[in-house]
C-alpha cells in the first residue's frame, strides 16, 4: 500500500476475483452451451493473468453546511441526501476503484459477439468484487462495522456532474490508478466506480430511494416513504 504524505491518500492493489460459474450465471441462460463455457473459461483465465484492479481512497472529514450542501476536505458537494447521510459521521472514506487499463484493453474482435458479452460480464464482476474488497478492507482497518455507500451520479439529487469535484479529492487520479474523466462525467475505464463509504447504522442503500424501474443491479426495494424523507 502506497501513502501520499500531503493528503492522507492511499492506494491499494486488489486481488482479481472472478469465477467461470459466476460468469455463466450472469449470462443469459439461453446463451450458455459447451461453446460458451469454453469461451468463458478461456477469458476468465486470461483476465486472471492480466487484470490489475486497484483503488485509491482517502480519510476525510465532512462538514455539512446546510440541508443540501456538504463540504468534504475543502470540496463542496450539492446533494440533500448526502447532507442527511453525512450529518453525524466524523470520518468518511471517499474512494475510486477500477478494473485497470490492462483488463479494460481486452476486447472482442468485430463479429465475436459472445466473446464480447462474456468480457462485459467478466469486467463487471471484477469491478464488483474490487469494490467489495475495498469496502471490507476499509471496514476492518478503520473499525466501521456498519456502513453505507453513496456515489455521484447514482441519484438525480447527486448528479454525475459532481464527478469532477469528487475526483479532485485525489489530485492526479490518472497518475495514481489510470482513471480519467470524460467531458460528460463518465469514468474511464468505464468499469470504474467512485463512492463514499461512511458509518451508518440504518442499513441505508441508495436503491431504496431510487425509483428507476427494471434496474438489473438493484440491491434493495424502492421505498417511496424513505424517498420522501431524504428528499423533503
Ligand atoms: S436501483 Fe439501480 S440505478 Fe438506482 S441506485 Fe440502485 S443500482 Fe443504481
Amino acid at each position: 500500500m502506497k501513502k501520499s504524505a500531503e493528503k492522507e491518500i492511499y492506494q491499494i492493489d486488489i486481488p482479481v476475483e472472478v469465477d467461470v460459474a459466476w460468469v455463466l450465471k450472469w449470462m443469459h441462460p439461453g446463451r450458455t452451451s459447451a461453446r460458451v463455457e469454453e469461451i468463458a473459461r478461456e477469458l476468465v483465465e486470461e483476465a486472471r493473468k492480466i487484470a490489475r484492479p486497484r483503488a485509491v481512497y482517502r480519510i476525510s472529514h465532512p462538514r455539512v453546511i446546510d440541508k443540501a450542501t456538504t463540504e468534504i476536505d475543502g470540496v463542496v458537494f450539492k446533494s440533500k441526501v448526502l447532507s442527511k447521510l453525512l450529518t453525524g459521521p466524523d470520518t468518511i472514506i471517499p474512494y475510486i476503484a477500477t478494473i485497470g487499463k490492462e483488463l479494460d484493453a481486452l476486447n472482442a474482435e468485430r463479429g465475436e459477439m459472445m466473446k464480447g458479452i462474456c468480457l462485459e460480464v467478466i469486467k463487471t464482476l471484477v469491478l464488483g468484487s474490487a469494490s467489495e474488497y475495498l469496502t471490507e478492507y476499509v471496514k476492518k482497518k478503520y473499525n466501521m462495522p456498519r456502513i453505507a455507500r453513496m456515489n455521484p451520479g447514482s441519484l438525480e439529487d447527486w448528479p454525475i456532474t459532481e464527478q469532477r469535484a469528487f475526483l479532485s479529492l485525489f489530485d492526479d487520479v490518472e497518475k495514481r490508478i489510470g482513471v480519467t474523466l470524460s467531458s460528460g462525467g463518465v469514468l474511464k475505464p468505464t468499469k470504474s466506480v467512485s463512492s463514499i463509504i461512511f458509518p451508518n447504522e440504518s442499513g441505508f442503500v441508495t436503491c431504496q430511494i431510487c425509483p428507476k424501474p427494471d434496474c438489473p443491479t438493484r440491491r434493495a426495494k424502492y421505498n417511496p416513504e424513505l424517498h420522501k424523507q431524504y428528499l423533503a
